[in-house]
């Protein structure tokens, strides 16, 4: 049996231990014993784009006191430190390219002896947490805006029940029945805020996965739709084109969903203008191939700088409700665009006041 020789093993065991370094999707940097990096693996290469790594110290790649700090505390403590780091863009690797705001890190360091590594003194391991954080920010912010939308409505219920409870104010009818009727109103906000929420809730809890796909008549749905809000814009007198949908057009979907879809998109329309003779058309047509579906009205319309904002969970424009009695819940239209995403599709929205202000889905046929 021929003798392996030494050289062999080792050489074959350190291409080997690079092909499972690089394989990492954690950035993984040796530092040697003046804490100049002396290893990166192919995730910290990409992680510094551009960069030659090999000579230079950590601080350079993340100037932030607090990794430094840790450098430091893992140095002098002879030990591991693990902690996370939230680091404004400007900070993070990539600098001016980054477009996600905040950044968070899992920062991992462990000194190494000359037992585990002849020449390494310090393992860097950096870990991209951005993702996770920010859905846990949106998961803390919709908690805060939930309880808060929710806190107004019951606030203002509270009151006026205890306005009702005290010395005789049951027995004024004409007022008892007064607080009772904003009472009743104040209810039903409470109702479609929590209706809301739980279809937001529904469709990101992977139901979205499990909509039904069968194909339907979109006129029908439309149809439907103006049925519902027939009532509005009858008092409203406004008109809603249908004219130029095409009759036969099919679509593959749910079509729970795709009324809801329709009816926010109209809603708000009717809404968010209360005057007499508004002119909404809807219209649905395939073209290049794609579906394209919009809602138009010549209304009020939405602020330019407020655009970007309003498919955001509880996002309003609120100079638009001064006439209103009661707010809406700013959750409309949050929902219509994960119904579209969750059918494959897109949603889009341009306005110029007073003119044109049109939604438009975009859906493969
Ligand atoms: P809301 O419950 O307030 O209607 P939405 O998410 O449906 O919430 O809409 C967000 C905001 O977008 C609304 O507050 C409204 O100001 C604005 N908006 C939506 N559709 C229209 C429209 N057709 N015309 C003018 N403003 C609109």
């Amino acid at each position: 049996m021929s003798q392996a020789d030494p050289s062999e093993i080792s050489r074959l065991a350190d291409a080997t231990c690079n092909v499972l370094l690089d394989g990492l999707t954690d950035a993984f940097l040796l530092c040697d014993q003046d804490t100049l990096i002396c290893y990166a693996n192919l995730a910290a290469k990409k992680m510094f784009p551009g960069r030659d790594l090999i000579g230079r110290s950590p601080q350079d790649l993340f100037p932030d006191s607090r990794f430094i700090e840790l450098i430091d505390a893992c140095r002098s403590m002879g030990s591991s430190v693990r902690r996370r780091l939230v680091l404004p863009q400007q900070l993070s690797p990539l600098g001016s390219l980054e477009n996600r705001g905040e950044n968070c890190w899992l920062i991992d360091l462990a000194t190494l002896t000359k037992k585990d590594h002849p020449e390494a003194r310090l393992r860097i391991m950096l870990r991209d947490l951005t993702a996770e954080h920010q859905s846990e920010q949106v998961r803390k912010d919709f908690v805060a805006n939930a309880s808060h939308e929710l806190r107004t409505p019951l606030a203002i219920i509270q009151g006026y029940l205890e306005n009702l409870l005290e010395d005789g104010g049951i027995r004024d009818v004409a007022q008892a029945q007064r607080f009772l009727q904003i009472m009743e109103k104040h209810t039903d906000r409470v109702v479609r805020i929590i209706d809301d929420m739980l279809m937001i809730s529904r469709l990101e809890s992977g139901e979205a996965a499990s909509l039904r796909s069968e194909p339907f008549e979109i006129l029908s749905c439309v149809h439907d739709v103006i049925e519902r809000l027939e009532h509005m814009i009858h008092t409203q007198e406004a008109s809603v084109d249908t004219s130029s949908i095409d009759p036969q057009l099919l679509i593959k979907g749910d079509r729970f969903y795709w009324t809801q879809i329709l009816f926010n998109l109209v809603e708000n329309a009717l809404k968010q203008n209360p005057k007499v003779g508004l002119k909404v058309a809807i219209t649905a047509e395939v073209k290049e191939g794609q579906i394209m579906i919009s809602v138009t009205d010549n209304g009020i319309g939405i602020p330019t700088a407020h655009l970007p904002f309003i498919f955001k969970r509880f996002y309003r424009v609120d100079i638009n409700h001064t006439n209103s009695a009661i707010k809406g819940t700013g959750l409309g239209l949050s929902i219509v665009k994960r119904a579209v995403e969750a059918h494959g599709g897109q949603i889009c929205v341009s306005s110029m006041p007073l003119q044109e202000t049109k939604f438009t889905i975009t859906l493969p046929s």
